[in-house]
């Protein structure tokens, strides 16, 4: 109680009073994120900082009294990565929410974590420039919580991931040093790259206050299409052809049967009807005019050859928004289906999709369990919900961990988006084997009184 009093009066001099929470059910609210079913411990406070100074002191003093500190940008994570695990502080950079600059020359921005990425890529199109990483959950999470998780969505197969656009971060690390770890410049070589070991540590090494970020012209135009199959195989292998036919889709998202039925229960579209198809594929092409419609028009040819019953290319972007329809309604279609899911997102080598699939729903039938998979085809993403009533948690686990060395024996990772948190911590070892060890040593190195979101990445 005395800690708690001392934590709550230095609180009060680095923030203002209404960036402290400590009422019951804001630090209720705070021990949950998207993550299904888990709720973390309820911390003792959550802060809110305006800028990088109030977070350097805030580190200072919880480093001088051993206190955990868990950021935290817009709580979408699906893997525990901002639930409080022992008693602490939330870093909320809900507050820290500013577009610096976007310089047009530089073709770069400046940008505070707490913004969201929908709203900064907003921002950015005004000015005919592009952010492309687009996590699903683009129009509430953060650019914070986006850099933290390394996130990647649909264009990624073709633009890449959120590393790929971050040139420079302005960091606290845990013993309370405010400094940038990248550089202002497209290029450059000069000692260890921290910047990128910053990327996609989850909160476990440094708060990031600030984010220098690339971006690139917005592609004049868009093409979409949807490709269905009676065969699953038919539809990989139309994957694998069009990245033979040396097309690169700014999209190319996949959906099994099981996805299919599920939101045939839960929205009428016209384009599902035909009880024939069992898979579909949602393609875009983007770029010029003529580039972006030869491109479609050679994956058009391609899905022909392998046996598409269907192809359906949008006129317009309403057409469009019907067929992107299909797989944003799947995650609540999917839980229609039962009361509980677990969210896999494994990714695989593109030629081991088949295999992948193949294994999920083996385990799936072994486990007697609801399987329905979907996902970022083009790069080998695919995500596995195993659904299931209350009671079957133990079997759940089971399978999840069976799916786990499945994928990690076809070359693939246990996690392709959402990072390890806490979900996937006990699984990492498996993966990645002894470079386990030298994380921990970058861990320990960095932070070793392991205030900075403890828990998260290693079970210690
Ligand atoms: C419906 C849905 C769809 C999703 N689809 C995708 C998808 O397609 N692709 C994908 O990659 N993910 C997806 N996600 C997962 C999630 O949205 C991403 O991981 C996202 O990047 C989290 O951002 P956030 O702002 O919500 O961060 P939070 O969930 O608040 O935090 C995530 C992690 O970042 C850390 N963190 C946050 N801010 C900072 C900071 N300033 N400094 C240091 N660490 C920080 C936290 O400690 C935590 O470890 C989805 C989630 C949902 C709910």
């Amino acid at each position: 109680m005395e800690k708690r009093v001392k934590i709550l009066n230095t609180l009060k001099q680095i923030f203002d009073k209404e960036d402290i929470l400590v009422d019951n059910a804001s630090l209720e609210t705070y021990s949950y994120d998207a993550t299904p079913f888990l709720k973390g411990e309820k911390p003792l406070v959550v802060v809110f900082p305006r800028n990088e100074k109030q977070v350097q002191e805030l580190v200072k003093f919880a480093s001088k009294e051993n206190i955990p500190l868990y950021p935290r940008g817009s709580g979408s994570g699906l893997t525990g990565g901002a639930l409080p695990t022992k008693k602490g502080i939330v870093v909320s950079f809900e507050k820290m929410n500013k577009v610096h600059f976007i310089d047009e020359e530089e073709l770069v921005a400046l940008v505070e974590p707490g913004v969201i990425t929908y709203n900064f890529q907003k921002e950015a199109e005004k000015k005919g420039l592009f952010y492309p990483p687009d996590p699903s959950s683009y129009k509430y999470s953060s650019i914070g919580g986006n850099i933290a998780e390394n996130a990647g969505g649909p264009r990624c197969v073709k633009y890449g991931v959120t590393k790929d656009y971050v040139l420079d971060l302005e960091c606290v690390f845990a013993d309370g040093t405010l400094t940038n770890v990248g550089s202002k410049t497209i290029k450059w070589v000069s000692g260890y790259n921290l910047k990128d070991i910053i990327v996609g540590s989850e909160g476990t090494l440094a708060l990031i206050t600030k984010a220098y970020l690339k971006l690139i012209p917005l592609p004049e135009t868009r093409k979409t299409a949807l490709f269905a199959f009676e065969k699953v195989e038919d539809a990989a292998k139309t994957v694998f052809e069009i990245f033979k036919s040396r097309v690169i889709p700014s999209a190319l998202e996949f959906l099994d049967e099981p996805s299919l039925e599920a939101i045939k229960n839960y929205v009428d579209l016209p384009y599902l009807k035909d009880e024939k198809i069992k898979t579909i594929l949602i393609v875009e092409t983007d770029g010029y005019e003529e580039g972006a419609k030869k491109d479609m028009e050679k994956c058009i040819s391609v899905a022909k050859g392998n046996n598409a019953i269907d192809i359906i290319f949008a006129k317009n972007n309403e057409e469009a928004e019907l067929i992107w329809k299909a797989r944003r309604s799947l995650s609540p279609a999917i839980m229609k289906l039962k009361p509980y899911k677990v969210n896999e997102d494994i990714v695989v080598p593109r030629k081991k999709l088949v295999d992948a699939l193949k294994g999920a729903y083996e385990i799936a039938k072994e486990f007697n369990l609801l399987v329905v998979c979907f996902g970022h085809a083009g790069d080998g993403n695919i995500h596995v919900n195993f659904l299931y009533e209350e009671g079957e948690e133990d079997k759940v686990e089971k399978a999840v961990e069976k799916l786990f060395k499945y994928v990690i024996s076809l070359g693939g990772a246990i996690s392709g988006e959402h990072g390890i948190g806490l979900t996937k911590a006990k699984f990492l070892p498996l993966e990645v084997k002894e470079a386990y060890y030298k994380m921990k040593d970058i861990k320990k190195a960095l932070d070793p009184q392991n205030i900075l979101n403890p828990g998260k990445i290693f079970l210690f």
